[in-house]
């Protein structure tokens, strides 16, 4: 593994911290001190902006504008759509007898940045020596309300410590963030308006007419005087301020994406402030402590060192994992399939908010385990996107429906072709995920319903896009682009193979099972879609005579003629490098045996239980040294195959990585956006990989594998309406029932039935 970590923040349990602060790492703070709530987005930056370098990213969910593209080759796409910043509610400006707040212009010390895990808020704090050498505390704090999900906050607090002269304070609304790539602002026909200390704003994207209002009831120290601009609206206040005596400014924000325009969201918007303005700020602060720690009750993963020497590394692995936990809870936990899960989340403008396979493929077992309703959502996101694949598919000369690999809203937003047209993995990661959803809760309503159409559907798909070999005989898909991206256009990739195998096996029995279930609805879908007479019986007989390139010791070719390809060191690669497609020309990545991510590695994660140790073993040893991670995704998958193959000093390496991607800028890209998604895989990383959960056979199974610095790890999981608590020491591992029926499962080769009583069981060798 080339990668290193690159050391930043103070280890905390429950917070992230920044003492002193680097304008180098600018960036990357702002991404690391994100704060979300599903509806809306923040990055951490500086409420007061100024010349250090930063992306002032504030974002609402869904709200998006479009590109046109020239139009070039038929099925290459001719507009993209791309999130775009939002209401700027955390506008701020403040001046001390003159001298505006600019940290980077202005002396200052005693710097401290804080993400409070269990507040859910974000605090800054410094002191500012003015020209005249006096001094100021200035305080700021910020959070999104997790209950009431139209809402925000920010308090400044000014402490003068010698200071002795004016303050003032502008604090405001606007529409007129920039786009850093287009370099162009997306807002147009603002109205704002005024009443006592409210503050409201509203404005269309230029080219997706979707609406946004913003509104904040201000409490500023002092007289308030309006300040309205054309895209802005303000309040401006001047107070004298002595020494020793502090002053707060205090705003509750309100920023609206309903779906409505014009009056009708004005009046909503309005009304959602006045009723915002009903709570004070330490009201909802409480609110929001309170949401966090029933979160983290039934979320939180405990891990304790076993002995002195380990303690620091396992801290960091603790802050960590809490970390992708908080971030994901906080990026997405449900509350509309309207929305999906951005690679980034809205942490940055990188992905453009675009969701990938990701959500099917990575994050979907969080949600199983931990909110099987948020798991849900996901999936009907992706029903109430079905028109669109299909249309996508038409595009392609194909049939069937094929899911995009980057969207916001269901098309395909990928102006790349070679991603957009080549890789079939997001319609397989569906697949995927409607069968794990239906295996673990049992749903088959969701199947009939749902499942079964979007299933019937990318079969079509798959069927129309695979071509029977001239030499192999057998069926492939060809010309495609498999999980990993540093191999363009090639043929038969086995992951693809593989995957389109089972989802036609797949979609073929899940007819037939609703044929005998519900045959009504059977009937109803078979017309819906026209469904020909031995279609399925079609998809059977190809998913029976796919190629699987596999050697006679279990290896499996990535794709055609990968074995034949130069060799890379990729120790070899100077971290100075990293990340890759910043320093390497773009088809220099694609001639080599170097690979992004896992691809042979993917399917045997995903499908477990359906091989054998050997044949993990052995593709494990040869495509690990292969693997460069450029991929987020990467590196936790290899560290469940590793503990599961035994290998706990790279299992405890690549979690490491894994579960501090962001907070130690492994990949040298933070400073761009949190890798939201791949943060679900350091929370599967645990379960898949130390705890050993597959849950891709009858029952589920566990093979807890303890790292050697570890004395205890404590989790607990969400199954067909029971939580089960697992725990973990050096000699074994407790299984307990916390609520809910007895369950039957499988430890290591022995079958048990979980109760309310606690079992243990020694841990293997
Ligand atoms: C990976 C893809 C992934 C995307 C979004 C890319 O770097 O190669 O597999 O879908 O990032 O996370």
């Amino acid at each position: 593994m080339a990668k290193t970590a690159d050391i930043y923040f103070k280890v905390d349990p429950w917070k992230i911290i920044e003492e002193g602060f680097d304008p180098a790492y600018s960036r990357v703070s702002e991404s690391v001190f994100s704060l979300a709530n599903e509806t809306t987005g923040v990055r951490g930056y500086f409420d007061e902006g100024g010349s250090v370098d930063s992306l002032r990213g504030a974002y609402v969910n869904g709200v998006f504008d479009i590109e046109r593209l020239q139009r070039s080759y038929r099925g290459i796409v001719d507009h993209t759509h791309f999130m775009i910043p939002a209401a700027e509610w955390l506008k701020t400006e403040i001046t001390a007898d003159g001298e505006k707040l600019d940290l980077g212009q202005i002396r200052f010390h005693d710097f401290r940045r804080e993400l409070d895990m269990r507040a859910g808020t974000l605090n800054r704090s410094f002191v500012w020596e003015t020209g005249s050498g006096q001094r100021l505390r200035i305080t700021f704090l910020r959070f999104l309300d997790m209950v009431h999900r139209e809402r925000a906050y920010q308090q400044i607090t000014i402490e003068s410590l010698d200071f002795a002269g004016e303050i003032s304070f502008t604090s405001g609304l606007s529409f007129d963030s920039v786009h850093e790539g287009y370099r162009k602002c997306f807002w147009q026909k603002p109205r704002c308006g005024q009443e006592q200390d409210m503050i409201m704003l509203q404005a269309e994207t230029a080219f997706s007419g979707q609406e946004v209002f913003a509104g904040a009831c201000l409490s500023l120290p002092g007289e308030a005087a309006t300040e309205a601009q054309e895209s802005s609206v303000c309040l401006k206040s001047r107070i004298r301020l002595e020494k020793g005596e502090s002053v707060t400014a205090d705003k509750r924000a309100v920023i609206l994406y309903s779906g409505s325009k014009g009056n009708e969201l004005w009046a909503q918007g309005r009304q959602a402030l006045a009723e915002t303005g009903q709570v004070s700020t330490e009201e909802a602060l409480l609110a929001q402590k309170a949401y966090w720690e029933a979160y983290w009750k039934t979320s939180d993963i405990r891990i304790e060192a076993s002995g002195a020497d380990t303690e620091e590394d396992v801290a960091a692995e603790q802050q960590g994992i809490r970390f992708c936990s908080f971030q994901l809870a906080q990026t997405y936990n449900g509350g509309s399939m309207r929305h999906n899960i951005g690679a980034k989340g809205m942490t940055g403008e990188a992905y453009n908010g675009h969701a990938f396979w990701d959500t099917e493929a990575c994050c979907l077992p969080f949600y199983l385990f931990t909110n099987p309703e948020a798991a849900k959502d996901l999936l009907l996101f992706r029903y109430n996107t079905l028109p669109r694949a299909m249309e996508r598919a038409g595009m392609l000369d194909c049939k069937g429906a094929c899911y995009p690999i980057a969207t916001l809203n269901g098309e395909e937003a990928c102006s790349l072709w070679q991603h957009a047209s080549l890789q079939l993995q997001p319609g397989t990661a569906v697949a995927y995920g409607i069968w794990h959803y239906v295996h673990l809760t049992g749903d088959e309503d969701f199947l009939w319903e749902y499942g079964a159409e979007m299933l019937l559907q990318i079969a079509r798909f798959l069927y129309s896009r695979a071509a029977r070999g001239g030499q192999t005989g057998k069926y492939g898909f060809y010309g495609v682009m498999g999980p990993d991206e540093f191999h363009m256009m090639v043929n038969n990739n086995a992951y693809t193979n593989y995957m389109g195998k089972r989802t036609l096996l797949y979609a073929a029995e899940t007819l037939d099972r609703m044929r005998q279930a519900c045959p009504e609805k059977m009937d109803a879908l078979k017309k819906k879609t026209n469904l020909a007479e031995g279609e399925a019986e079609a998809w059977r007989t190809m998913a029976e005579e796919m190629y699987i390139p596999r050697d006679e010791t279990g290896l499996i070719e990535q794709h055609d003629g990968f074995f034949n390809l130069p060799h890379t060191e990729i120790d070899d690669v100077p971290v100075s490098e990293f990340p890759l497609y910043e320093h390497w020309s773009y088809d220099r990545i694609y001639r080599t045996d170097m690979i992004k991510q896992p691809d042979v590695l993917m399917m045997l994660y995903l499908y477990n239980s359906s091989f054998s140790e050997e044949t993990k073993r052995i593709n494990y040893e040869f495509y690990e040294p292969r693997t460069i991670h450029e991929s987020s995704l990467s590196p936790a998958i290899h560290s469940i195959l590793a503990a599961e193959l035994g290998r706990m000093d790279e299992a405890v390496r690549f979690f490491g990585y894994a579960t501090r991607l962001d907070l130690d800028n492994y990949n040298r890209n933070t400073r761009e956006g949190l890798h939201v998604t791949s943060i679900a895989m350091a929370w599967a990383n645990i379960v898949y990989g130390f705890a050993g959960l597959r849950s891709d056979g009858d029952v589920l199974h566990f093979a807890p594998r303890m790292p050697e610095r570890w004395k205890r790890l404590e989790f607990s999981v969400l199954y067909r309406g029971r939580v089960i608590l697992i725990r973990m020491e050096k000699d074994g591992s407790a299984f307990r029932i916390a609520e809910g029926e007895p369950l039957n499962v499988r430890i290591y080769d022995g079958e048990y039935r979980l109760d309310t009583g606690e079992l243990t069981v020694s841990m293997a060798e």
